[in-house]
């Protein structure tokens, strides 16, 4: 029975000054929408987020975050605690690796220096042991492909891919186009759904999920 579920959403900022950071286009929306769908089925939630301008569903228990290694410690912390994980974040694959104490003065040109940031989905997939771990995949070619990599890489139950193209983008508030694909090889594909019912979807499958 799943009681506790922990969901990430929004991107990451990894820091470059004091004013400066690298970071993404996503809007956090499905993770606060599954988030939301959870709540109102009885769970308790946890919700990992980091800068959206999205309301916070209520009730939930929400953990606010910026950088990946800020969101790794909230995700470390929360997970003991939940029987399903649901990753929907768009944590920033590097981070600068020294970021200034104080704002960088304008001038000329300049490299910043970038390092890999941890790949918290990845840790959480090694380390589980009866939670149901649901990843997201966002792929510009090879979509079943990759994805399927993903699945097996980071050892999750389902992931939930989504393409990149320039008719459909996945990052503002619109209808979309994904696979899922869980550890079993069953594949559903999801065609033309708005955020909220694509949201509720997913959940139903995580909720759904048995480790045979
Ligand atoms: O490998 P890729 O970044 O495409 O994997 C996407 C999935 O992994 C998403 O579920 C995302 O939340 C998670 N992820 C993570 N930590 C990272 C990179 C991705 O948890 N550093």
């Amino acid at each position: 029975m799943i009681k506790h579920i922990l969901v990430t959403a929004g991107p990451t900022r990894e820091k470059i000054d004091p004013v400066r950071y690298i970071s993404n286009y996503s809007t956090g929306i499905i993770g606060y929408e599954i988030a939301s769908a959870a709540k109102s089925r009885g769970l308790s939630v946890t919700l990992v987020s980091g800068p959206t301008l999205l309301k916070v569903p209520r009730g939930v228990n929400f953990v606010p975050v910026e950088s990946a290694e800020d969101m790794r410690r909230a995700v470390l912390k929360f997970i003991k605690r939940s029987d399903c994980v649901i990753m929907t974040a768009a944590v920033a694959d590097w981070r600068p690796k020294y970021s200034a104490k104080r704002k960088m003065k304008k001038g000329p040109a300049r490299s910043i220096e970038l390092v890999e940031n941890p790949d918290i989905l990845a840790e959480i997939g090694a380390l589980k042991k009866k939670a149901i771990v649901v990843g997201f995949a966002l792929e510009t070619e090879n979509l079943e492909k990759n994805a399927l990599k993903k699945l097996k890489d980071k050892n999750l139950d389902i992931i939930v891919a989504n393409r990149l193209t320039a008719k459909k983008n996945i990052f503002g508030d619109n209808s979309l186009d994904v696979v899922t694909i869980d550890r079993f090889g069953n594949r559903t594909r999801i065609f033309n759904k708005r955020k909220p019912k694509l949201a509720k979807i997913i959940l139903d499958k995580a909720l759904k999920f048995r480790i045979h």
